[in-house]
């Protein structure tokens, strides 16, 4: 079991560890857990797109995403 950042991707075993990381995709600057499936795939909720690792998913260009960042379903 991992926990993964929503913004950047990034993965921890410890939840606080992740909650107390610096994150520069983040608008508050601290990673965001992401709490929705996090079994592989990763799917874009905007335009499907799927990836292995959450990582490559949100580091991605989305064009229809109004941030034009994919996000995690
Ligand atoms: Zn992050
Ligand atoms: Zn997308």
């Amino acid at each position: 079991m991992a926990f993964y950042c929503e913004y950047c991707g990034k993965e921890e075993k410890e939840l606080r560890v992740l909650l107390n990381g610096y994150c520069s995709k983040s608008p508050s600057k601290k990673h965001k857990a992401y709490d929705g499936n996090n079994t592989n795939p990763f799917l874009c909720k905007h335009c499907g797109k799927k990836e292995q690792e959450l990582r490559v998913l949100v580091n991605g260009y989305c064009s229809k995403s109004s941030s034009k960042k994919h996000e995690p379903l």
